[in-house]
């Protein structure tokens, strides 16, 4: 555990001693309490999604009603180590951006019940989503730290997955090896449209995204899409989870909350990236 991530100061390598991480040039992490690390160097003492946004993100996450994207990622993710990567070269897998450590755990989980001898990380910047994360499990290395430059050394991993969180191209290619896959989950036109029709006048489909990528070439993208309905309590949950969250006008807040459910459509886009 742990021992796979570097000195975020220096990029050197890490060695466990009790509940420190000490690199070569004698920088040292302290191992927090529930089992994960901050490896972030900043000023700032928050970033990140808050606590009461974690807590929203899990209880939703929870309900299954993303289940079948997470599958999806397990099978892909599943044959990509099964078929490409060899047993005996120490595969490595990063969820960068993980979050309340809903997929990393789940695809953690499916690799090892394949008997693949994967190791697993996530990073998030946020220490409230990595706090909820590390109860998922223990046999992931969870870390506080920057998706703009993460404490793993050149040509480390084989597989990058990211789900709604900030793409960094040029660290990506550094910290994957060649032939290594990045996964990008990022919404599709559609996705919630339903919620963003009580929200807004006139709801505007998402755009596009286009990634900038000159290390990789693009080898697979597809659709994960499902109607849902929403109830109760899990509609404020589901909102708490958005951008929207930020900046919709209490009245249309007020429309959502007298809603008793709502019907609407979630749109996955999945785009996967092979390093060069
Ligand atoms: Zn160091």
């Amino acid at each position: 555990m742990f021992e796979c991530f570097c000195c975020p100061v220096c990029g050197h390598t890490f060695v466990r001693d009790g509940k420190t991480l000490r690199c070569t040039e004698g920088h040292s992490f302290d191992i927090a309490s529930g089992e994960y690390v901050n490896l972030w160097i900043t000023n700032r003492t928050h970033a990140g999604d808050s606590k009461g946004m974690i807590a929203a993100r899990h209880r939703f996450l929870e309900s299954g009603s993303y289940g079948f994207l997470l599958r999806s990622l397990q099978k892909r993710i599943g044959d990509h180590f099964n078929k490409q990567i060899p047993r005996q070269s120490q595969p490595f897998m990063l969820d960068a951006g993980c979050g309340e450590g809903y997929y990393t755990a789940g695809v953690a989980t499916s690799l090892h019940e394949q008997g693949l001898p994967v190791t697993v990380a996530g990073v998030d910047i946020s220490k409230a989503a990595i706090r909820r994360a590390v109860k998922r499990g223990r046999d992931i290395s969870f870390a506080v730290a920057s998706l703009f430059k993460v404490p793993l050394p050149a040509d480390r991993a084989d597989c990058v997955l990211s789900v709604f969180a900030p793409v960094c191209g040029a660290e990506s290619a550094r910290i994957l090896r060649s032939g290594g896959l990045l996964f990008i989950v990022y919404p599709g036109p559609r996705h919630l449209f339903g919620l963003k029709r009580v929200l807004y006048e006139k709801p505007y489909e998402n755009q596009d995204n286009t990634y900038y990528l000159p290390d990789f070439e693009k080898v697979d993208e597809y659709m994960e899409r499902r109607e849902i309905l929403v109830r109760g309590s899990q509609l404020n949950d589901l909102f708490a989870m958005t951008p929207y969250y930020w900046r919709t006008p209490a009245d249309a807040m007020a429309k959502l909350e007298r809603l008793p459910e709502l019907s609407t459509e979630l749109d996955f886009r999945v785009a996967i990236y092979q390093k060069q």
